[in-house]
């Protein structure tokens, strides 16, 4: 089986070359076609001989995404892709170009097996993880479609934690500066709350944002709509949030999505106080985007806004999360799952 070459360090390609016979400064060559120019096909790394390029690509690969079909908003410039992996499974991508900040939002895994009632990403399942070379190709490929982005949001299909040594190696090698050379506080990683890994991605010396879907403010709500919640309480989950700021001096951000009726009564700003009050933080509401397994309407602007008043008259910091791409609506993972339907 050839091994893949896009989700190495110089570092580790040296070691490798070597081992094989190459010679050192053809590591840093190849990380340079791949990184800097986003070469993904050894035949056109012209720097090096013929002969080289060929044996390159009998011993090493790199995970391809390929465009599938693109959705193009028309009241706003939002993309989104269908994208396809090598053994043809389907992921998701959306491009946003908003105030001259071009960000994408990535998937992580082929479908979730987080279990959230609201999510459509997890409907199917987990099918599989997605490589760190496939993580990388997908910022590469949304790169070749829109020039250079300056924010990645892992908030796509799948739980990023879940997949962590694939999702931390693609952190390593994405902002490299070396290659690609993102800076680490362009990068945010949403999670539905696996508080070990909070720990992990603390220690890891990563340093991006860290965003954390919430939703409900006490365990007993938030366990009716998210499985994770059984496994990690609240209180838990805050206290690595703590952990994580202290560490890394990122300011976490805890999503909501607002759902009329059910999270957003005077009790769920009580019970939001007592968790967040006078910490450094930020809250992001959500509006609900329907999933038909889920049996409640869209959030209007009405509903959000006024949480959002609420919110801030009590002294927490909130702001809305306006969807872009409306026309193109899905919230991640409905055109996966319309397309596979
Ligand atoms: N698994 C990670 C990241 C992917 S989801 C996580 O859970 O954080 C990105 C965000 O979209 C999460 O906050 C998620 O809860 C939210 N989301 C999921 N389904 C949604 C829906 N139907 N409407 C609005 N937001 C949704």
């Amino acid at each position: 089986m050839k091994q893949s070459i896009n989700d190495k360090t110089i570092k580790e390609l040296e070691d490798i070359f070597l081992e094989k016979g190459y010679q050192k400064f053809r590591a840093k060559q190849v990380f340079r076609q791949i990184h800097v120019n986003k070469v993904n096909d050894f035949s056109q790394m012209t720097d090096l001989s013929k002969d080289m390029r060929e044996s390159l690509s009998n011993e090493f690969e790199i995970d391809k995404v390929s465009l599938l079909k693109t959705f193009e908003s028309k009241i706003d410039s939002t993309k989104k892709y269908l994208f396809e992996l090598k053994d043809g499974n389907i992921i998701e991508a959306v491009f946003m170009d908003y105030k001259d900040r071009k960000t994408i939002c990535i998937s992580s895994q082929v479908g979730c097996r987080m279990g959230c009632t609201f999510c459509a990403s997890t409907k199917n399942g987990l099918e599989r993880h997605m490589t760190a070379s496939e993580l990388i190709e997908e910022v590469y490929t949304l790169e070749r479609l829109n020039g250079d982005i300056n924010n990645i949001v892992i908030m796509g299909i799948g739980e990023p934690l879940d997949n962590y040594k694939n999702i931390t190696k693609f952190l390593e090698i994405i902002t490299d500066e070396n290659g690609r050379n993102l800076s680490h506080r362009s990068i945010t990683l949403s999670t539905s709350g696996l508080t070990p890994k909070i720990y992990d991605l603390a220690d890891s010396g990563l340093d991006i944002n860290l965003a954390v879907s919430l939703h409900y403010a006490t365990d007993e709500k938030r366990k009716k709509y998210m499985p994770v919640a059984k496994k990690y309480d609240i209180k838990g989950l805050i206290k690595a949030t703590d952990y994580y700021l202290d560490k890394t001096k990122r300011r976490v951000s805890f999503e909501y999505v607002v759902i009329d009726g059910v999270n957003n009564l005077d009790s769920d700003i009580d019970n939001l106080k007592k968790l967040l009050m006078g910490k450094n933080i930020h809250i992001n509401l959500i509006p609900l985007n329907p999933i038909e397994e889920f049996k409640h309407g869209k959030t209007t602007n009405k509903i959000i806004n006024d949480f959002k008043e609420k919110l801030t008259r009590n002294g927490l910091n909130a702001t809305v999360r306006y969807s872009m791409g409306q026309d193109i609506d899905a919230s991640c993972g409905q055109l996966r799952n319309n397309y596979a339907r």
